[in-house]
């Protein structure tokens, strides 16, 4: 069974960072605080594993290069660069939804340091596919307008919001925001394998997967009420099946016109065993 891992790094490896993995059928294989790289990275090298999303920056604005990020940097790209900005979070921003901008003057510095190092190893040691997710505009996406993250409410909505959306497994005790925003990671990941996300931004400051909800996507007024919420969720939930399904039945219909056409060729030619 495939795998997919979100991962909810931590601006220090000092601190703990949120990690998830899920099953393909949406059960949770793994849901922990893990410390130090090394201990994160780990889930994601075994060889089943076929999408990781990280949640943070695995690329900077254009000119921007880790030096800027340094503490009491002052190199010459920092200074030119200074006022370039990702356009995955431009256009997020154009949609209403909050998101810091990464910029070495307003974000956690050692905190887009740690993506970049994780997002490169991961890219360099992972077979699957590493993407960047963020695990506040999928909410916005998949639930509308949740309470706060750092509240019991806020986790609780969260849990709950993902058990909605078929994931199975979380544990009775509330899980921390970290974890929770690991496990919404790992459920963007799996959607990303089934073409159920859109992806924003351009090649050179990075790209981010988001759920995807088709042509039926709700106006802004209905993003609070949490009826609508459930249905989007459970809209996107049913996109995704659905794509899967979809490729399932392309791969059947190309397996049986292959089929069709190597009974033609043996009719044409009797001694072919090919
Ligand atoms: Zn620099």
């Amino acid at each position: 069974m495939k795998l997919y891992v979100g991962i909810d790094p931590s601006a220090s490896p000092s601190r703990a960072s949120g990690v998830a993995v899920l099953g393909g059928d949406l059960r949770l294989v793994l849901l922990s605080r893990a410390r130090g790289d090394a201990e994160l990275v780990r889930p994601c090298l075994r060889e089943d594993v076929s999408h990781v999303a990280i949640d943070g920056p695995l690329r900077l604005p254009c000119g921007q290069r880790a030096c800027c990020y340094m503490p009491g940097s002052t190199c010459a790209c920092r200074v030119r660069a200074r006022a370039a900005r990702r356009a995955c979070e431009v256009e997020l921003r154009r949609r209403g939804i909050a998101c810091y901008m990464t910029t070495p003057d307003t974000f956690v510095p050692a905190w887009v340091l740690r993506s970049l190092r994780l997002g490169a190893r991961l890219r360099r040691l992972v077979t699957g596919t590493v993407v960047e997710v963020y695990p506040y505009a999928a909410k916005r996406v998949l639930f509308g307008i949740l309470p706060p993250k750092g509240t019991r409410e806020g986790r609780t909505a969260l849990r709950d919001a993902l058990a909605d959306l078929g994931v199975r497994g979380l544990p009775p005790s509330l899980p921390t925001h970290d974890e929770l925003d690991a496990t919404l990671a790992a459920y963007v990941a799996w959607l990303h394998a089934r073409s159920a996300t859109e992806v924003v931004g351009d090649r050179r400051s990075g790209y981010i997967v988001l759920p995807a909800l088709g042509p039926a996507a709700p106006s802004r007024a209905s993003r609070t009420c949490p009826r609508a919420a459930t249905t989007r969720a459970r809209t996107a939930a049913r996109a995704a099946r659905r794509a899967a399904h979809c490729r399932t039945a392309s791969r059947a219909r190309a397996r049986s016109l292959r089929g069709r056409r190597r009974d033609a060729r043996r009719r044409r030619c009797p001694s072919s065993g090919r």
